[in-house]
């Protein structure tokens, strides 16, 4: 997988402004610092693709991304959906109710979603906002593709355990997990490869 080319495309504020939506779309959720921003840079091949387009107070807004990739002589567009971080320790309920309402519109409005990517921390494991938004996800119908990043924070001979802990924990199949290190850039390969197969399935 060769990855020709990624750019900011708009920051959508509740989500007034959307992007129309015409090209496959992956989303990626996850709580706030559990290294979402990495991962989309890490994906776009690009050291800072999501913080520059970041404006500040940005718990509001959604960020839209194109990448342009090469797999085998094929060229595919994806676009990247940056939906905002949630589990703030300090958010309110309205707060929460309202990260729940936003996500719940998005889902219903992109027509061209193919995967929502969750990304959990494989150190500490999913959060009770990571739970309830898996099963959000899987009632919906929506494939889930749940990539566990900072991998590089367990040794070697942690992670294959540590990785089917996580699966049996989430109830998936070991192979709907996928191990990730933005700082090692690990896993990007898969990823990749993974969301592309999952594509109009
Ligand atoms: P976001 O809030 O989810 O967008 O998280 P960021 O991408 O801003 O990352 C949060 C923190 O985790 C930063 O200090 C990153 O340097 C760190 N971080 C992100 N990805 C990794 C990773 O793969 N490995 C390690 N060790 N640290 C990471």
């Amino acid at each position: 997988i060769k990855i020709l080319d990624s750019r900011f495309i708009t920051t959508a504020v509740e989500l007034k402004g959307l992007p129309t939506d015409h090209a496959a779309e992956v989303a990626f959720v996850g709580r706030s610092n559990v290294g979402k921003s990495s991962m989309i840079n890490a994906l776009t091949n690009r050291r800072k693709l999501v913080r520059v387009s970041n404006t500040p107070g940005r718990t509001r807004t959604l960020n839209f991304f194109d990448v342009d990739l090469d797999r085998d002589g094929t060229r595919h567009t994806v676009r990247l959906a940056d939906l905002p971080g949630y589990g703030f320790a300090k958010a309110s309920k309205a707060d929460k109710a309202q990260w729940q309402e936003m996500i719940t519109s998005y889902l219903k409005h992109r027509h061209r979603l193919e995967v929502v990517v969750s990304i959990i921390d494989a150190e500490v494991g999913p959060s009770p906002e990571d739970l309830r938004t898996l099963d959000y996800l899987q009632e919906h119908n929506k494939r889930i593709l749940v990539v566990a990043t900072k991998i590089d924070r367990l040794t070697k001979a942690q992670r294959k355990p540590r990785l089917s802990a996580l699966a049996t924990q989430l109830e998936l199949p070991r192979e709907a997990l996928v191990p990730f290190s933005s700082t090692e850039k690990l896993g990007v390969e898969e990823v990749w490869g993974t969301l592309l197969d999952t594509f109009g399935k």
